[in-house]
């Protein structure tokens, strides 16, 4: 038995799970918000205690000491020795890495190198591992990538076509994200619907909350995804454009006078559901507008239905054709209105036959959608990128590298 933290650090917050493995069983869970503020909050989750506690907490290494404190005074661990590994969430692995890597100083410089690719995610996360390793200095940390998933896409699928030197210089190419979402739901699938056999599987995972994308998985290996070079591409998201034609930027820039970074930020935190709608990012908001017939807000369900949907068949090709279609995360889990808005879409084409009625009943919890008849399954089936990072944990516990 092995006790191994997984961490998400964010700018402002850090999210943490403890596991025991490989049992994969949770000890506890939280999250420190609003980190360098006086009204920071910290929140612990353990049994049937759900804590929160506002109090100053002005850096990552204070809502650190919090959490490390919190494990010892809550019983939940008898000394921080208990503690083999802490994995690391990582958005952006870049070319680097391929696969979870130990999170010394020399990842950690690559890693700060990519900041121009992810200038939101990349110093928190430095900032949250620096502030564990001060914690815990000889416990093993390993940083697990959003992107690595995605490495297996061959150049068609990656390159953007633009000057081939720039693509080389700059490393600018589709990386993807979600990657350890789409990697689970995958293992998952395999597991329970392909009984054990990667080979020949050929699965779209599509990953739906407030970030969206899809993967196309065949061998139990990703061949393409719909995010790019940052998570603003594909599908349209909460607040995000998804793919455009990339003449949008000038010409609103020259319309509205305002300059690129401000329209950069226009598209990644003001467009998407919220955007079009005007109403919310959340589904549930633009959900209830819409059956309220509520008119824009019934043409952002249409329209970020279609842009799934479009994507749905393009990956139908590509994969040569799909034997399981997976929802999940936050709206695949849970919004029954907009998956059925998006298999209404690409159901005539791809022959699917859908129980809508079970479809209207399901909420955070695997279960098969489509009919015995349908030419391919649908599935909802929940994600958890933490359980992978324990997993990986463990595997660096167990055989000293991963
Ligand atoms: P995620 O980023 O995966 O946590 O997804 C968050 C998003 O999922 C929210 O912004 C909502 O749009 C959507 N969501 C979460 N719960 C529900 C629910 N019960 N019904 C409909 N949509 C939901």
């Amino acid at each position: 038995m092995a006790k191994v933290m997984a961490v998400n650090a964010g700018s402002s917050s850090l999210k943490y799970k403890l596991y025991e493995m490989p049992e994969e069983k949770v000890l506890c869970s939280g999250n420190v918000e609003r980190i360098g503020h006086e009204d920071g909050i910290f929140g612990i989750k353990f049994g049937s205690e759900n804590i929160k506690i506002t109090q100053p907490i002005l850096d990552h290494s204070r809502g650190v000491e919090l959490v490390l404190e919190a494990l010892i005074k809550y019983g939940i661990i008898k000394s921080l020795d208990e503690i083999e590994c802490v994995g690391h969430r990582v958005v952006q692995g870049g070319k680097y890495f391929s696969k979870s890597a130990e999170f010394d100083q020399h990842n950690a410089d690559l890693i700060e190198s990519m900041t121009p690719l992810d200038p939101l995610h990349a110093p928190a996360h430095i900032t949250g591992w620096k502030a564990f390793k001060a914690a815990l200095p000889e416990v093993p940390a390993i940083a697990v990538f959003d992107t690595s998933f995605h490495q297996t896409m061959e150049p068609e699928d990656y390159l953007y076509p633009i000057p081939y030197e720039m693509s080389e210089k700059y490393d600018c190419r589709r990386y993807g994200a979600h990657g350890t979402s789409h990697n689970y739901l995958a293992n998952l699938a395999i597991e329970h619907y392909f009984g054990g056999k990667a080979e020949g599987s050929r699965i779209l995972s599509c990953h739906i909350g407030s970030g969206a994308s899809l993967c196309a998985i065949r061998d139990g290996k990703c061949v393409a995804t719909t995010m790019g070079l940052t998570p603003l591409g594909g599908v349209m998201m909460g607040t995000r454009t998804g793919d455009l034609d990339p003449s949008v930027m000038d010409y609103l820039c020259t319309c509205t006078g305002k300059d690129v970074h401000e329209m950069y930020d226009i598209f990644n935190k003001k467009s998407g559901l919220l955007g079009v709608s005007g109403i919310s990012n959340d589904t549930r908001d633009v959900e209830e507008a819409a059956e309220k017939g509520n008119k824009r807000a019934i043409l952002t369900s249409k329209l970020f239905a279609r842009r799934v949907a479009d994507f749905i068949g393009q990956y139908y090709v590509r994969l040569g054709g799909i034997d399981l279609i997976i929802f999940s995360a936050g709206i695949g889990e849970n919004s029954a209105y907009f998956r059925k808005a998006i298999l209404e879409d690409v159901q005539e084409a791809l022959g699917l036959k859908i129980d809508y009625e079970l479809n209207a009943k399901v909420r955070g919890r695997e279960e098969i959608l489509s009919t015995p008849d349908s030419k391919i399954k649908v599935v909802v089936i929940p994600t958890d990128e933490e359980v992978m990072i324990a997993r990986d944990c463990y595997k660096r516990i167990t055989n000293g590298a991963i």
